[in-house]
């Protein structure tokens, strides 16, 4: 299985936010750039869709419109290459949650 986040490593931790949630895979770095804070546009996107607005992706810490994160505790590295999908792609996941 591949992490849910970059959707490129295969997984390698396995997250539980809390009880309610179901649990997040995600590789390394991906499971460090969400306890950061500094997750890339699609990675964000990509969390989102499977996992909505939960805590460690709260509106707070990224920008909806823009997949920015605005608070991260590390630097955000090489966002340019994890863009955020398009606003109409981006309406039609949400519309399907
Ligand atoms: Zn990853």
């Amino acid at each position: 299985m591949k992490c849910e986040s970059c959707k490129i490593n295969d997984f390698e931790v396995e997250q539980l936010e809390d009880e309610q949630q179901k649990p997040y895979y995600l590789c390394k770095s991906c499971f460090d750039r969400l306890e950061n804070k500094a997750l890339r546009p699609l990675e964000f996107f990509n969390l989102t869709a499977i996992h909505g607005h939960s805590s460690h992706l709260h509106d707070d810490f990224y920008d909806y419109e823009t997949g920015e994160a605005t608070q991260p505790d590390i630097e955000v590295v090489e966002s340019e290459k994890f863009p955020f999908p398009t606003l109409n792609k981006f309406r039609i996941v949400w519309t399907g949650l």
